[in-house]
């Protein structure tokens, strides 16, 4: 049987702002030592106050308009459950229900054909520690934690499973990298980690309308990784059901030197992660006067390079938040009166 490869691709961007998401720290650690970037906030410890970076505000929104996303007239913060090492608080702050964008696309060429990729929505979140493993000389392994990353503000950008090859998901994700660093919100770096990305990979047969489970890969750390991951993990899919195997949902492991991928835990479904909004954060109004001003200060000269890629982008870009953008955005009157004190200019956070 001919079966056809659905993948949907979760990308997370470092912002480049200067310090954390909900704290003053600084986001540039590349270099520091272990753990010097580091407060009681991004500790995680009780008692504790969030603050919202309000550049990571305008980061995110400048890049959901640039992806053709809708901004959200309310939005909020909430909080995701899970107990990991890298996890100092035991919980991650995330958006769950109410993204700040959602229903945005980006399109993308192979081989000379033209195509749009459907991205369900764009929010923001912070990052977790990064758990460094090792072993000692007597062959004991034990594992170290740098808080430095914890806090960092992430852009989480989900796609609809509309990614049918490697191909694809390899131009949408330089495409995404590109536009990110046009707009000067993110490093973009892959190999450090400033740049992410997770897929949902499934197959299904010509004539069926089902597709198998849905399988996540991670920890792909290039391009070229994530090409090789796909296909190694579409054609172990394929086998599998051919010689009358069944596939589960659950997470697996891309391992780059022996070139498989392998299963690491069942996947979890939203359920398991218990959110609930973050009490100790407001809510948020976004005003489209607001998302207008940001949109004007957004850059307009057209992409550098002119390679293939690139027709036209800076063009969409403006025509899409001077025209169907804006139009699409709702209005903010009635809601602000619902959230008189969350709305924006009379609680912005720090711009840092
Ligand atoms: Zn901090």
């Amino acid at each position: 049987m001919t079966y056809e490869t659905v993948i949907g691709l979760e990308v997370h961007a470092h912002l480049l702002t200067k310090s954390k998401m909900f704290c003053g720290c600084s986001t540039d650690y590349a270099n520091a030592p272990p753990n010097t970037h580091v407060c009681p906030i991004c500790l995680g410890m009780p008692g504790v106050l969030p603050v919202i970076n309000w550049k990571a505000m305008e980061y995110a929104v400048m890049t959901a308009l640039a992806l053709n996303c809708t901004i959200s007239e309310f939005t909020k913060f909430d909080r995701k459950n899970y107990p990991y090492p890298d996890l100092m608080k035991g919980y991650q702050i995330s958006q769950y229900d109410t993204p700040l964008s959602r229903n945005g696309w980006l399109e993308i060429e192979v081989d000379g054909k033209r195509g749009r990729i459907n991205i369900t929505r764009v929010h923001l979140e912070e990052d977790v520690a990064k758990l460094i493993h090792r072993t000692d000389p007597s062959g004991e392994s034990y594992s170290l934690v740098d808080v430095n990353r914890s806090g960092i503000p992430l852009l989480e950008i989900v796609s609809e499973p509309d990614i049918r090859s490697p191909e694809e998901a390899r131009q949408y994700l330089m495409k995404l990298r590109s536009i990110l660093q046009y707009l000067g919100v993110s490093t973009r770096n892959m190999e450090e980690g400033s740049f992410r990305c997770d897929a949902n990979v499934s197959i299904r047969g010509e004539d069926s309308p089902r597709y198998s489970a849905k399988i996540e890969v991670k920890n792909m750390n290039s391009f070229k990784a994530v090409y090789r991951a796909l296909e190694y993990e579409a054609e172990r899919q394929r086998k599998l059901l051919e010689e009358g195997g069944q596939l589960v949902q659950e997470t697996r492991n891309w391992v780059e030197e022996k070139g498989v991928t392998v299963a690491q835990r069942s996947k979890e479904y939203a359920h398991d992660y218990r959110y609930f909004p973050e009490p100790d954060l407001p809510p948020l109004v976004l005003s489209p006067a607001w998302v207008e001003e940001l949109s004007s200060a957004s850059p307009s000269s057209p992409m550098p390079g002119g390679s293939g890629l690139w027709p036209n982008m800076a063009c969409r870009f403006t025509m899409s938040i001077s025209s169907s953008a804006l139009k699409r955005l709702p209005l903010t009157l009635k809601a602000a009166s619902r959230f008189p004190l969350q709305a924006i200019g009379l609680r912005k956070g720090p711009r840092r």
